[in-house]
């Protein structure tokens, strides 16, 4: 499973990268973006972000991600193949 956050709905609270830091971050931006170990999926950050920036759920994070994706005021934190 894959997860990806489309940036243009983050309100930039910081939930997710408190309950799964090892998945999400915050970026100057103030928005939420989601890492492949030190790789941020960002623009900014030279990757792919958005849709285009899903990567592979850690193994054992995956009630992390999905709480987070729960709980994220957005609704922007998407997970599937
Ligand atoms: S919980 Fe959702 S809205 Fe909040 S920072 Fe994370 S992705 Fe953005």
């Amino acid at each position: 499973m894959k997860v990806w956050v489309d940036q243009d709905l983050c309100t930039g609270d910081g939930l997710c990268a408190e309950i799964a830091p090892a998945v999400f971050t915050l970026m100057s931006d103030g928005l939420s973006y989601v890492r492949d170990g030190g790789r941020v999926m960002a623009k900014t950050a030279g990757n792919p972000e958005g849709y285009e920036g899903r990567v592979p759920i850690p193994a054992g994070l995956d009630d992390l991600v999905l709480e987070a994706a729960g709980e994220c005021p957005g609704e922007c934190i998407f997970v599937g193949e």
